[in-house]
């Protein structure tokens, strides 16, 4: 499909949305016979070769794997043949700034283990898949301490060094916004950009439990309860993270907020093979033996939360050590030994509850528990929850109606007492990881006199599988916001670069995604403010959801209705076209406890779970009848955006070289469309719709000099220098910046092919 329109020299360019190929009609340099050049490869994305003939439009071209292909010259990019063999550190620094040349790059760094590239200000981080310990060592710390950006090679610690001066240095907020697809290698930069700045603001201490070990031990507790294996990531986070780290006026850590975002709840009741459920569970089933004792637990195996799966232990992981570091870390951060005790009490309880099974009662439509194992599992359950297991078993098989007319007790069939018991574990289970987040915020404590924060964002990337369900709704959503924060901030920078130099941008403008962002949260008629309409009107289904979906936005250019179903839609996001799944988006939604389950809690003995539940007042259960994820969510990711636009950012974009996890492979096809998904190119274009190379005049001068050798005889100004040698072979449109030249998307491509000649 085409869709964003680009603008240059008042000329309308459509961007396709499969290869990106909107600037081709500006990026096309002479191709001759025996140039070379890249073209595009099912397998490879890109492939390199040599024109051996031109017909017309169509290029012969012999490539590198022996083949000749006919393609399209409009369609073939010039190749750098004199690209250096160890790539370049900036890929504003390429000769051509296209996407072979991009990938080329990186894919040369990569085998060198380079991990890191720039472009520009953006770090982008391909996963190694394998532990580079000299890469992050103390040593390796200091050398960035303080070291000039471009100095040395591209590294998160030089991101976060920067971050650090800049708020020393200006007194400004700033924020490293890292993001990538599951398994690119988020949480582990993340961890690594804490460490770095634990490392400039820690202090010289004696006591056993600083602030920047209580933020760094947050890490290992919220994995353990936030983090699960999945197909995509062994140690997969289900939630989003935004931790800012506050600093005193001597640079030195004083405080921490963590916000969470999004845990995702299904996967305590519903886990998939060959995936785990949330590695709380499994570490506590290994646990010493006299507290398996105490939690009535065993082998993982005998509960159905989590022998759904055959999945039970990680490569290399032993849960049993990894409970031992659990506790460590709540030691550190400050949970007491009580209240360790009442959370593992609760992880103990939710595993029990779901081993309750119900048959058929006597009355239809009723249900009672299955055998004596299931009632064995409500009495463990209600002991370790602390409450009445009479009101246990009546909360998870009745429901309360309240009508106009009278209250009624109603039985639910079996299938509506697992619906119910499944319910009432996600809600234990979000509210204790609410709590903990809440409690590890208490106990580092936040600086009220802070001078300025550096905050950390930790989010899922672009999720497109092959069913998507409101998660992966929310979560593009959350993409599509941040791509047009990301937008802003690229498009900024450049034009401060433009009017740093003095030279004329005005006619630049680019077009971004606030159309889906409309179709998505808009009120009163965006997408979310009609699901909440539909959870609030209790006859609705998910097909009338769609139906109204339908209805209302036939004609939005980012919405398509599919034609062979009627309870799915899907969106045309930034980073392509998604299909969504709509049946179970209004259950998903809903975010309230049940009436029974609430009253359940609150009776209990343990304050502990009292606390998690705390009573919502009359009013607020009137008024809101019904929470919804979906607009909480929303405001949330507002809230957000707004602390990021009152900081100076930093990207980190993370790659995922190959989807087996493994060391040492580089998936062409795969990568790009990571690079396309996550901005990278985004941003080349819009740098590209400017004056994308630039170089200092000396720079320049050293390399095309030989174009004009006279200017540089005797006492030369190098402005002018530059002027003189890009008028003789008569190039225009290029700007002479204060110390810079700025030249058109194919201008210096050109300039590389008189210089061949002349060489
Ligand atoms: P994400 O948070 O993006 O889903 P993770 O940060 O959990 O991904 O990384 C997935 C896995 O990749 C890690 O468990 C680790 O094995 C590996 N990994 C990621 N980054 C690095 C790195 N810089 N060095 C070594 N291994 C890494
Ligand atoms: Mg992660």
């Amino acid at each position: 499909g085409w869709r964003h329109v680009w603008y240059y020299h008042n000329h309308k360019y459509d961007i396709c949305m499969n290869c990106h190929c909107s600037l081709l009609q500006e990026t096309q340099v002479n191709i001759h016979v025996g140039s070379h050049v890249w073209v595009e490869d099912s397998a490879l994305a890109w492939i390199d070769g040599q024109v051996m003939n031109i017909n017309g439009k169509d290029a012969e071209i012999r490539t590198s794997n022996g083949e000749t292909v006919v393609e399209n010259i409009l369609k073939v990019y010039p190749k750098d043949v004199e690209a250096p063999s160890c790539g370049v550190h900036d890929m504003t620094k390429l000769s051509y700034f296209h996407e072979p040349a991009v990938l080329q790059n990186l894919s040369t760094r990569y085998e060198l283990n380079e991990i890191y590239t720039y472009t520009g200000s953006i770090l982008i981080a391909i996963n190694p898949f394998q532990r580079l310990p000299h890469l992050y060592d103390t040593h390796m710390m200091e050398q960035y301490k303080g070291a000039q950006f471009e100095k040395l090679n591209p590294h998160v610690f030089a991101v976060a060094d920067d971050a650090y001066r800049e708020m020393i240095n200006e007194g400004k907020n700033n924020s490293i916004l890292v993001s990538g697809e599951s398994g690119a290698g988020k949480t582990e930069t993340t961890k690594m950009l804490m460490r770095y700045l634990a490392y400039l603001g820690g202090r010289v201490s004696t006591e056993g439990r600083t602030v920047e070990q209580q933020v760094l031990e947050s890490n290992p507790v919220l994995e353990a309860f936030g983090n699960a294996k999945t197909v995509r990531n062994n140690n997969s986070s289900r939630f989003g993270k935004f931790v800012e780290i506050q600093f005193d006026q001597h640079g030195k850590i004083s405080g921490a907020a963590i916000r969470t975002y999004l845990l995702e709840r299904s996967r305590v009741c519903q886990i998939s093979d060959p995936e785990r459920n949330y590695h709380c569970f499994y570490l506590l089933c290994a646990a010493p033996p006299q507290e398996i004792e105490k939690y009535k637990l065993g082998n993982p195996q005998s509960f159905r939360y989590l022998n759904q799966s055959n999945c039970y232990e990680l490569v290399g992981v032993s849960d049993a050590h990894e409970y031992l570091a659990t506790r460590r870390a709540m030691d550190i951060i400050g949970i007491t030994e009580a209240e360790q005790d009442s959370i593992f009490k609760v992880v103990a309880a939710i595993l029990h509850l779901g081993n309750i099974e119900f048959d058929k009662g006597e009355e239809s439509d009723s249900s009672i528990l299955k055998d004596e194992t299931s009632s064995f599992h409500l009495h463990m359950t209600a002991e370790l929850l602390m409450c009445d297991p009479q009101a246990l078993e009546d909360a998870l098989c009745k429901r309360v109606m309240i009508t106009p007319e009278e209250v009624i007790k109603r039985s639910l069939d079996p299938l509506g007492a697992v619906v119910s018991r499944d319910g009432l574990a996600k809600a234990i289970y979000s509210h204790l990881f609410d709590w903990l987040v809440a409690k590890i915020n208490m106990s580092i404590g936040q600086d009220p006199n802070s001078n300025a924060h550096i905050g950390v964002l930790d989010i899922y990337g672009f999720e497109s599988f092959e069913t998507n369900s409101f998660e992966q709704f929310c979560i593009n959503f959350t993409n599509e916001k941040l791509q047009q924060h990301f937008n802003q901030h690229v498009f900024k920078m450049e034009q401060e670069e433009y009017t740093k130099e003095e030279i004329d941008w005005s006619y630049i403008e680019y077009v971004d995604n606030q159309d889906v962002l409309d179709l998505i949260e808009k009120k009163p008629r965006g997408i979310i403010a009609l699901l909440d309409e539909a959870c609030m009107f209790p006859k609705s289904t998910h097909e009338t959801f769609c139906q109204k979906l339908y209805q209302t936005f036939s004609s939005h250019k980012c919405f398509v209705k599919p034609k062979l179903s009627s309870t799915n839609f899907a969106i045309a996001h930034f980073a392509g076209e998604v299909l969504y799944q709509a049946d179970q988006f209004l259950d998903k939604n809903k975010d309230y406890v049940v009436l029974e389950h609430q009253e359940l809690l609150r009776a209990s003995k343990s304050p502990f779970l009292v606390r998690l539940f705390p009573p919502v007042s009359e009013e607020s259960t009137k008024s809101s009848k019904f929470s919804s994820i979906a607009s909480r969510f929303k405001t949330q990711l507002q809230q957000l955006i707004e602390t990021l636009n009152s900081t100076e950012p930093h990207y980190i974009r993370c790659v995922k070289p190959n989807n087996l996890l493994k060391p040492g492979m580089f998936e062409n096809v795969n990568i790009m469309q990571q690079l396309r998904c996550g901005g990278v190119l985004e941003a080349i274009r819009i740098c590209s719709a400017g004056y994308p190379s630039r170089r200092v005049f000396n720079e320049f001068l050293k390399r095309y000099g030989v174009l004009a050798p006279d200017v540089l005889k005797g006492n030369y100004d190098e402005r002018n220098a530059c002027v003189v040698i890009l008028e003789t072979k008569g190039f225009a449109g290029f700007q002479m910046g204060k110390t810079k030249v700025f030249l058109r998307a194919r201008q210096l491509a050109e300039l590389d092919a008189w210089r061949t000649l002349e060489l």
